[in-house]
C-alpha cells in the first residue's frame, strides 16, 4: 500500500495553503475574489487532467516484471539481452482490450492487446501484440477503415454491426481472425489467463550476419481460462474493472503471473520459396513446419503506483529494436512501426520517451533532440549538433538489423506472391481444429451477430466467407443466421 506523504498542503508552486475549503471572499456574503490563487490554479489543473485517450486499446492495465533466458538462442540473434542463459531482464506488459472507451468493462468479446517493453543495456526493446497470432487485415493501409467499423456510427453515435460485418465480409482476410473473436477464446477470463503473441514476424541476426525470421509466443502459465457470452454480459454489469482489478490482487498477493516464452525461427532464405507469405498477418506459421522452441519466461511481480503515470502514459513502439532485431516487411508491421511513435507524440509528447515509465532504464538515452513541451533538460549544456569537433556520442557503424535483398519495381499490387496465398485455409483448419461443442458455441456467437446487420447483401457476403472456409461451417451459420432473421 502506497505510504501518504506528510507535510503542508501546497499550491502547485509550493506555497503552503491555509484553506482548502474555503475560497477568499468579498467579505462575509460577497464573491469569490480573482486573487484566489489556489482556487483558480486548482480548477484550471482539474481541467487538464485529461490527456487524449488511445485511439484503439484505450482501456488496459499494466505491471512490472522480468524476462528470463532459459535456452541459448545466439545462433539466431546478437540481441545482447538474449546472449546467455539465466540472464534477467526488467520490463514492462500492458494488457488491454482494443475496442472500447477508457471507461468501458474488461469482460467483452475483442482482442486483447499484449503490448511488451523490455529494458535491455541496448536501448528498450518493445514488441505489441495481441492474444491471438493472426490480425483482420494484412496492411496498415485498410487499419483506419477497419477501426472506424468497430467503433461507433458517424450518424448512429453507436457500434453497427452492418458496418463490421460490411467490412469482414468484403475483406475476407480477416476470416481467420474473426473466428477467433467468436470462437471461445475471444472472451478471456482474465489478462492472466490468456497467451500472448508476437503476431508480427521479425528479423533475428547473428553475430555473424545471418538472418532468420521469427515469430514469437507467451504461453501463459495460468492455463488459458475464458467467459461464456453470459457470463461475460453479467460480469462486465457487476465490475466492469474486472481484468484490471484480477491482475492487480493477483501481484499483491504474491501470486505472480508468468508467461512461458517460446518462438518460431525461419532461416532466411527459406521465405521465398515458402507456401505462402510468411510476412502475411493473417496467418500462423504450422507448428508442424516450424515447431515452436522455448527460449525463456515472463514474470510480472510488481504493480504500478501510480496508473496514470505509468500505465496511462506508458508507450510503446515495434520501432523500438535493439542490435540483432530489426523488422520484417509485414505491411501491417510496416505502418505500425511508424503510427505508434506518431501516436505517442500526440498523445503524450514530444518528450513521451523520456518519461519516468518509458524511457530507457538499463541504457542511457543520448541524442541531438532536445526542447519540446515538459523537456526536462537531461542534456545539459552538450552540444545539439554532429559532426562537431567537441566530442560526444559517436555513432557506431553497424546497423541494429541485417541488409534486406531486393529486386523488382515500386508498386501497389495485391497479387499473391505464394503459390498457397490462400485467405481461407487457416481460417478453416481453426475451425476443423474445435471439438463439437465449441463448433457451435462459435457458429451461435457469430450466427447472433451477423444476424443483426441490416442488409441481406452484407449478411450474404459475411456467411460466404464462412463457406468458403468450410462447407460444414457455411451451412450451418447459414442455417443459424436464417433462423435468428426468419
Ligand atoms: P497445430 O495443431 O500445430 O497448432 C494448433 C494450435 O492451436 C496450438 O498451438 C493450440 O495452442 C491452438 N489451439 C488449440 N485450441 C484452440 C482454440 N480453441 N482456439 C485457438 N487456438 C487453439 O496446428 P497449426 O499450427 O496448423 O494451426 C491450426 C490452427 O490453430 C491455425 O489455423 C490457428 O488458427 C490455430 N493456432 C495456431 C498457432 C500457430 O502458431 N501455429 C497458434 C495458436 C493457434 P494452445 O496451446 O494455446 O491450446
Amino acid at each position: 500500500m502506497t505510504v501518504q506523504e506528510t507535510g503542508p498542503l501546497t499550491t502547485e508552486s509550493g506555497a503552503p495553503v491555509a484553506d482548502n475549503q474555503n475560497s477568499e471572499t468579498a467579505g462575509l456574503g460577497g464573491p469569490v475574489l480573482v486573487q484566489s490563487q489556489h482556487l483558480l490554479e486548482k480548477l484550471a489543473h482539474f481541467n487538464r487532467e485529461r490527456i487524449p485517450e488511445r485511439v484503439v486499446h484505450a482501456r488496459g492495465a499494466g505491471a512490472y516484471g522480468t524476462f528470463t533466458l532459459t535456452h541459448d538462442v545466439s545462433r539466431w540473434t546478437r540481441a545482447a539481452f538474449l546472449s546467455e542463459v539465466g540472464k534477467q531482464t526488467e520490463m514492462f506488459l500492458r494488457l488491454s482490450t482494443v475496442a472500447g472507451n477508457l471507461g468501458s468493462a474488461d469482460a467483452v468479446r475483442d482482442p486483447r492487446g499484449f503490448a511488451l517493453e523490455f529494458s535491455t543495456e541496448d536501448g528498450n526493446y518493445d514488441l505489441v501484440g495481441n492474444n491471438t497470432p493472426v490480425f483482420f487485415i494484412k496492411g496498415a493501409v485498410k487499419f483506419p477503415d477497419f477501426i472506424h467499423t468497430q467503433k461507433r456510427d458517424p450518424y448512429t453515435g453507436s457500434q453497427e454491426a452492418a458496418n463490421v460485418w460490411d467490412f469482414w465480409g468484403l475483406s475476407p482476410e480477416s476470416t481467420h481472425q474473426v473466428a477467433w473473436l467468436f470462437s471461445d477464446r475471444g472472451i478471456p477470463a482474465s489478462y492472466r489467463h490468456l497467451s500472448g503473441y508476437g503476431s508480427h514476424t521479425y528479423q533475428w541476426g547473428n553475430e555473424a550476419g545471418e538472418v532468420f525470421w521469427v515469430k514469437y509466443h507467451f504461453k501463459t502459465d495460468q492455463g488459458i481460462r475464458n467467459l461464456t457470452t453470459e457470463e461475460a454480459v453479467r460480469l462486465s454489469g457487476v465490475d466492469p474493472d474486472s481484468h484490471q482489478r484480477d491482475l492487480r490482487e493477483a501481484i499483491e498477493r504474491g501470486e505472480f503471473p508468468s508467461w512461458t516464452v517460446q518462438i518460431q525461427v525461419m532461416p532466411a532464405a527459406e521465405a521465398a520459396t515458402y507456401r505462402f507469405n510468411p510476412f502475411d498477418l493473417t496467418k500462423v506459421w504450422p507448428h508442424a513446419d516450424y515447431p515452436p522452441v522455448e527460449i525463456g519466461r515472463l514474470e510480472l511481480n510488481r504493480n504500478p503506483e501510480n496508473v496514470f503515470a505509468e500505465v496511462e502514459q506508458s508507450v510503446f513502439s515495434p520501432a523500438h529494436f535493439v542490435p540483432g532485431i530489426g523488422p520484417s516487411p509485414d505491411r501491417m508491421l510496416q505502418g505500425r512501426l511508424f503510427a505508434y511513435g506518431d501516436a505517442h507524440r500526440y498523445r503524450v509528447g514530444a518528450n513521451a520517451d523520456h518519461l519516468p515509465v518509458n524511457r530507457p532504464h538499463a541504457a542511457r538515452a543520448r541524442t541531438h533532440g532536445r526542447d519540446g513541451h515538459l523537456y526536462d533538460g537531461r542534456h545539459g549544456g552538450s552540444k545539439n549538433y554532429e559532426p562537431n569537433g567537441f566530442g560526444g556520442p559517436f555513432e557506431t557503424g553497424r546497423p541494429l538489423w541485417e541488409a534486406l535483398p531486393l529486386t523488382g519495381t515500386t508498386q501497389y499490387s495485391a497479387a499473391p506472391s505464394h503459390a498457397e496465398d490462400n485467405d481461407f485455409v487457416q481460417a478453416g483448419n481453426l475451425y476443423r481444429l474445435l471439438d463439437e461443442d465449441a463448433k457451435s458455441r462459435l457458429i451461435e456467437n457469430l450466427a447472433g451477430f451477423i444476424a443483426k446487420a441490416s442488409r441481406d447483401d452484407i449478411v450474404e457476403r459475411a456467411v460466404n466467407n464462412f463457406r468458403q472456409a468450410d462447407t460444414d461451417y457455411g451451412k450451418r451459420l447459414d442455417a443459424a443466421v436464417q433462423a435468428l432473421r426468419a
